[in-house]
């Protein structure tokens, strides 16, 4: 509820009069300090033209996961914690439900340190100045990463700036800013009410530097290696940072955030999303992606930007009466580290271990730069469209690294019809659907060949003269436990 009133800027005060409810009772529901009633919830759903299922459980919904995830862990074996229990206390106290996963984070973060401590001591290496490294959040011994807390809170906020957009569409009007002569017309722009001048800097001046920028002598200085799409991006990045501070200073206040580097972080994130609604605007782009079915390749070259741009922006559509496709979106590397998530469509992501394997995000990287394409089920029957290609990384000269990572863009099977990855494909045919899981160790199947951990939901036994399709396969009547 707090996230849909603030994106719709309203205060309590307001809203609570929307709704004939005093201020101190609407504050005591946002806080979960009093359950929502039914014809509250209505209302809400009325005034903020959502759905009411979507509405009520989004957060909850992802609570219980977390909650269900971190109890997988092999440290609760002996509890016999049951799903009802996960449930109830995510009911009873959502806020105590989430202190249980901050002192989890925190456990799982001193256990990364001492196996970092003790695989270096192991190695003979000097330990010196791990004493002295500050520990900001961001460092060893931190159990709160800035870049989790900046997901949850896009997660929070539905990934939609209602300010932002609002914003980009002025700047769009106010500058006359058309696609053909964004980079230009963005220059004039910031030249003009500024009075700041853009410089390019040849890659030896100052090598690592993308962007730079200097309120001083009012010059932004861009790297020659950006191409020019790279530059229009970080221009209008730059803009959001000049012109919207006050709205990016005001949502980084959000409470959840722990630390500086947190709404620090918070503010790069909403300049992007700026740059993002200015690079292109709601309603074209909107439109576009309609009439062109979700190709993101025509949409990149109409809008001049690249892959993961495109697929961000679709993550973006989530305004009320105006949405496309509820999409969720993954970005990971080689190794498997997830560098940027969210989920409109329901799909849940592993946050404190593996993700599953079987995912295409993971065979993208073997045909690099091509689509790969899966529809793929997850154990309780949910069933997604997702497509899948790496990108790769070119600003720099022949000595740079080109760090390559893939993309990962998805929806509920019943959107599917609606994207043009979806022609020729039968999307009734149970044969094509490919068995997924969120992570091994919740994943209850029992015929999966890449599973690389056992699961929590059947007991592993080991009868070393009976082998099944894995290790940890259980052979015959595998027993449930019933987590
Ligand atoms: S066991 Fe489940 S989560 Fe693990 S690889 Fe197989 S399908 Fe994926």
């Amino acid at each position: 509820m707090r996230a849909l009133r603030r994106r719709e800027s309203l205060s309590q005060v307001q809203l609570a009069e929307k709704l004939g409810v005093s201020p101190s009772y609407l504050n005591l529901i946002e806080n979960n300090r009093r359950p929502l009633p039914a014809n509250l919830l209505i209302k809400l759903a009325q005034i903020f033209a959502v759905d009411v299922h979507a509405f009520a459980t989004d957060e909850d919904t992802r609570l219980v996961a977390d909650l269900t995830e971190a109890f997988a862990d092999p440290l609760f074996d002996e509890r016999d914690l049951t799903s009802v229990d996960v449930r109830e206390m995510a009911a009873a106290s959502p806020v105590a439900a989430r202190a249980v996963l901050s002192l989890y984070r925190a456990y799982q973060a001193a256990r990364a340190t001492s196996d970092d401590l003790s695989s270096r001591l192991s190695e003979g290496e000097e330990l010196s100045g791990v004493d002295a490294a500050p520990d900001n959040g961001a460092t060893l011994g931190s159990s709160h990463l800035p870049s989790e807390e900046v997901s949850d809170f896009i997660q929070r906020q539905l990934n939609h700036f209602p300010e932002l957009e609002a914003a980009a569409e002025e700047l769009g009007a106010r500058a006359k800013l058309t696609t053909d002569d964004l980079y230009s017309g963005l220059v004039r722009f910031i030249e003009s009410e500024f009075g700041v001048r853009v410089q390019i800097a040849r890659w030896g001046s100052e090598r690592g530097v993308l962007r730079r920028f200097d309120p001083d002598k009012k010059e932004l200085v861009l790297s020659e290696l950006l191409p020019t799409r790279s530059r229009t991006f970080q221009l209008a990045h730059q803009i959001g940072l000049m012109t919207q501070g006050h709205t990016m200073d005001r949502l980084a206040l959000d409470p959840r955030f722990t630390s500086d580097e947190s709404r620090a972080l918070a503010r790069v994130a909403l300049a992007n999303y700026y740059a993002g609604a200015v690079i292109m605007p709601y309603e074209r782009f909107l439109q576009a992606a309609k009439e062109e079915r979700y190709d993101i390749d025509v949409l990149g070259r109409r809008f001049r930007v690249g892959f993961e741009q495109v697929c961000h922006r679709l993550t973006t559509l989530r305004r009320p009466g105006a949405e496309g496709v509820p999409f969720h979106m993954i970005r990971i590397d080689v190794a498997g580290n997830i560098s940027k998530r969210f989920s409109a469509s329901g799909i849940r992501f592993a946050r404190f271990s593996g993700a599953c394997p079987r995912w295409n995000i993971f065979s993208a990287f073997l045909t690099p730069g091509m689509i790969r394409i899966q529809n793929s089920r997850m154990p309780d029957g949910v069933t997604y469209f997702c497509i899948a290609r790496t990108i790769q990384k070119d600003a720099g000269g022949y000595h740079a690294q080109h760090p390559v990572q893939a993309i990962g863009l998805g929806c509920q099977v019943q959107f599917a019809r609606e994207l043009v990855y979806s022609d020729g494909i039968d999307l009734e045919n149970p044969d094509t659907c490919v068995p997924v899981g969120v992570t091994c160790r919740l994943c209850e199947r029992t015929d999966c060949l890449q599973r690389a951990l056992p699961s929590i939901k059947v007991p592993l036994r080991v009868n070393e003269n009976l082998r099944g399709v894995s290790l940890y396969a259980p052979v015959g009547n595998g027993k449930s436990r019933q987590v």
